[in-house]
């Protein structure tokens, strides 16, 4: 399937590493190019040496998402340098565990501002290039909006919002042909779920205990499995589809307990 996607132009926040990564890897596999915004210096600079060395553009942008001065600079740069944005997608998100009983309410403002403001800032300093180039939106959200998971209020509160602000931005957006969509991982072996694993003594035992309750072939979902559902969202063979939420889970989140 030819996904049309060539010289297009798509921002991916937190694309340097994890489920990032594979996206933008996809999305230069596709002719696109990839404006990958994070704030880790070396990963940046390797994918972008990765893609050129394969013959494809990128461009790289290093950036702490916090502030929406950042976004608005990040989407003035890569109109000034590539002349178009076709696409966003927002990625970067950190699991902080600022939870009810041991976080506070210092970390669990500072957790949302981390996690859900840049989805907003983003898109919304991009609108205008989305609108001219009937662009599309995905947001990566998190099993966890609809399961919770326990001692991690202000990530699950920001996953959440994300999946709300995409059916709300679908319908705000649907008169301009500008398409917005939600994709849901549950568990992937990325930098982040490294962390977070790492927070549990019994770390081998907790993984092995996770993968023997994914029903779909009792595995990990691979970020490259992400990245194709996000890369088909993004092009207009998914012209039809919006405010959807795609769970990319293996069947984690919604099969009947009884089938794993
Ligand atoms: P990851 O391995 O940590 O990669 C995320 C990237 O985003 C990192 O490069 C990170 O930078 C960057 N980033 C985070 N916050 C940023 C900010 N404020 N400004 C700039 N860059 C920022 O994470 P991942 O597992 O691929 O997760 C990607 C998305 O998938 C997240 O939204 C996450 O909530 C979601 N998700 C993942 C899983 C999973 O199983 N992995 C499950 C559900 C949802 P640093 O390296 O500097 O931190």
């Amino acid at each position: 399937m030819d996904l049309k996607l060539k010289n297009k132009v798509f921002i991916v926040t937190g694309g340097a590493k994890g489920i990032g990564e594979a996206i933008t890897l996809e999305l230069a596999a596709e002719g696109a190019i990839p404006v990958v915004v994070g704030r880790s210096v070396a990963a940046g600079e390797a994918i972008e040496k990765k893609i050129k060395a394969a013959g494809g553009q990128c461009l790289n942008i290093i950036a702490e998402l916090g502030e929406a001065e950042v976004c608005q600079r990040v989407v003035e740069e890569t109109v000034a340098t590539l002349g178009r944005i076709d696409g966003v997608v927002n990625n970067a998100g950190v699991n902080d565990g600022a939870g009810l009983e041991e976080g506070d309410p210092a970390r669990f403002r500072q957790s949302v501002m981390t996690n859900l403001m840049h989805y907003y800032d983003m898109v919304h300093y991009a609108l205008p290039q989305l609108k001219e180039h009937k662009g599309s939106v995905v947001n990566v959200s998190s099993k966890t909006a609809v399961t919770g998971q326990g001692g991690t209020s202000g990530y699950a509160a920001s996953k959440g919002a994300q999946l709300a602000l995409t059916r709300e931005w679908a319908v705000e957006l649907a008169p301009y042909d500008v398409r917005v969509n939600a994709v849901i991982p549950a568990e992937v072996m990325t930098p982040l779920y490294e962390t977070w694993l790492n927070t549990f003594e019994n770390r081998e035992e907790k993984l092995k205990n996770i993968v023997s309750n994914i029903p779909l072939g009792k595995r990990m979902t691979e970020a490259e499995e992400i990245a194709a559902m996000t890369v088909f969202l993004l092009s207009e063979r998914s012209a039809h589809t919006t405010g959807q939420w795609l769970f990319v889970d293996g069947g984690y989140v919604h099969f009947d307990r009884s089938v794993t």
